[in-house]
C-alpha cells in the first residue's frame, strides 16, 4: 500500500491561497532531496552512476537546481530544454540529449554544451555529420522491437517510432567508428511507468549482453549504457513503489556476471528517470466551484485537463484528498470534473470521496512529473502558477500563473 499524505494542512493552503489564488501546482522540496538522495544511494554501486533528470517531466528551473545540487544531471530533448540546463548551469557531460525527429539545429546546441547527443536513429548520424560534424561521444538509442514487450504508455517495442533497431545498432557503431567517433555509449526505454523491477533488470540484462556483442564484433568499447527512464510510481494507494535497493541489487548481480566476470572493462551505467524523482512530491490544488447533480454526480473544479491532462489523456488514476476531510468517510461517489468543453476532462470518475461541497479546496496526489508540463491552452484555459515549499516551510513561487496577455501575446490584434 503507497500511503497517500499530504506535507500541509488545511490550513496551511488557505493562507497561500490568500496570496496564490487556486488553481496552482505546489512541490515539495524536502521530499524530492531525500527521494533523490535514496535514488542514489541504491544505486551507488554502479560505477560512475549517473541520473540524467528528464526535464520535460518537470521543466523548472528551480526543481533542476535542486536535483543539480543532489549531483544529478538533464536529459533534454528540446532547445527550450537545453538552454533551461544552460541557464541552470547543468552543463558538458551532465547534458543527456535523448530526442528523436530531431531539427539540426538541436543537434549543434547540444555538441556547442558538450551534451553527451543519444541518437534516435541511424540516418542522423550522416545528418549531424554532414551538418556539424560528429561529436567525440556517441551514443544510440536501442529499440529491440520483437524481441521485448513493452507496457502501455510507450507500447510495444515494435510499434514505437523510437530507436535502432538490432542491425542497425551494429551498422550505426561501425559507421561512427570509421568517422572517428571515440568514445561510445548504448541506451534504451522501452518502458513507462513500470512498477515491475524486474523489467529493469531484463533491460540491464539485455544491454550488458549488448556491450559484448558489440565489443567481439566491433572491437568497440561501450563506455556507458543509460537504462532510460520509465520506473513507475504507485498513482494508485493499491499500488507498490519500486524496491529501489532490491532493483540495484539484483541489476549488480546481473552486471557482475555480465561484465565483470566476461572480463570486459567496467561500464558506467546511467539513467533519465522523470516520473519517480518529482512525481509523488506534487500536488495540484484546486477548488470546488460547482456540484452538479444529473444522470451522475459531478463535483466542478476551478482547474481542467489543460493544467493536468494524465486523467484525460491515459484515464490515470490520480488519488484525490480533500483538505480538512482526510478522515471522513468516503462514502459518496462522484465525477470530479474541469471546465474544457471536452468531455474528457475529468479529474476521477466514479470516485468514492467524502461529501464534497463547493469551496472546498483538493489536492490532486502525484502530480509533480508529467503534470504542468504537459499542460496546454485548448479552451483558451490559462497554466496555473507553481510553488515550492521549501524545506524551511516557507513558499516560493517559481512560476507565476498564466495571464489572459500571455495568452493573447502572439496574436496580433492591430490590423483587425
Ligand atoms: C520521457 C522520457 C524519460 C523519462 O521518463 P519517466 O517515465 O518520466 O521516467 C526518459 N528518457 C526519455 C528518452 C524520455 O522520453
Amino acid at each position: 500500500m503507497a500511503t497517500k499524505k499530504l506535507p500541509f494542512t488545511k490550513e496551511q493552503i488557505e493562507k497561500m491561497m490568500e496570496r496564490y489564488p487556486t488553481p496552482f501546482y505546489i512541490y515539495d522540496e524536502r521530499a524530492i532531496r531525500e527521494n533523490a538522495r535514496h535514488f542514489l544511494k541504491a544505486f551507488s554501486w554502479m560505477p560512475s552512476l549517473k541520473e540524467y533528470f528528464a526535464v520535460k517531466a518537470n521543466p523548472n528551473p528551480y526543481i533542476l537546481r535542486i536535483l543539480q545540487e543532489e549531483g544529478f544531471g538533464a536529459d533534454c530533448s528540446s532547445m527550450p530544454e537545453l538552454i533551461m540546463s544552460q541557464k541552470v548551469g547543468i552543463l558538458g557531460e551532465n547534458i543527456m540529449f535523448t530526442s528523436n525527429d530531431t531539427p539540426a539545429e538541436e543537434f549543434e546546441k547540444a555538441k556547442a554544451l558538450g551534451a553527451i547527443i543519444n541518437l534516435d536513429d541511424i540516418s542522423h548520424i550522416d545528418f549531424i555529420d554532414n551538418k556539424s560534424g560528429l561529436p567525440e561521444l556517441i551514443c544510440f538509442r536501442y529499440n529491440p522491437g520483437p524481441l521485448r514487450a513493452g507496457n502501455v504508455i510507450i507500447g510495444n517495442p515494435e510499434e514505437a517510432k523510437y530507436g535502432f533497431t538490432k542491425d542497425q545498432l551494429f551498422t550505426g557503431y561501425a559507421a561512427a567508428k570509421e568517422k572517428g567517433v571515440k568514445r561510445f555509449g548504448l541506451h534504451t526505454m522501452i518502458a513507462s511507468n513500470e512498477l515491475d523491477y524486474t523489467y529493469f533488470v531484463e533491460t540491464a540484462d539485455m544491454l550488458f549482453d549488448l556491450v559484448l556483442e558489440i565489443y567481439n564484433k566491433l572491437d568497440i568499447k561501450i563506455e556507458f549504457v543509460n537504462l532510460g527512464g520509465g520506473i513507475g510510481i504507485p498513482y494508485n494507494p493499491d499500488q507498490e513503489p519500486v524496491d529501489l535497493n532490491l532493483t540495484g541489487q539484483e541489476i549488480k548481480k546481473v552486471y557482475d556476471q555480465k561484465i565483470l566476470n566476461r572480463g570486459l572493462d567496467p561500464v558506467k551505467i546511467f539513467w533519465e528517470c522523470g516520473r519517480m524523482i518529482t512525481g509523488p512530491f506534487g500536488y495540484l490544488v484546486s477548488k470546488v466551484l460547482h456540484k452538479k447533480d444529473t444522470y451522475k454526480k459531478y463535483i466542478g473544479l476551478d482547474s481542467c485537463m489543460a493544467n493536468l491532462m494524465r486523467p484525460g489523456l491515459y484515464g490515470a488514476y490520480h488519488h484525490i484528498t480533500v483538505l480538512g476531510k482526510e478522515n471522513a468517510p468516503a462514502d459518496h461517489i462522484y465525477d470530479v470534473t474541469g471546465s474544457l468543453c471536452e468531455n474528457n476532462d475529468k479529474f476521477a470518475i466514479d470516485r468514492k470521496l467524502p461529501k464534497i461541497d463547493a469551496g472546498d479546496v483538493l489536492a490532486i496526489h502525484d502530480a509533480g512529473a508529467h503534470g504542468h508540463s504537459m499542460g496546454f491552452n485548448y479552451n483558451a484555459k490559462l497554466r496555473s502558477a507553481e510553488l515550492l515549499l521549501k524545506e524551511d516551510g516557507t513558499i516560493k513561487q517559481i512560476r507565476r500563473a498564466e495571464t489572459i496577455d500571455d495568452y493573447f501575446a502572439t496574436l496580433d490584434f492591430s490590423e483587425l
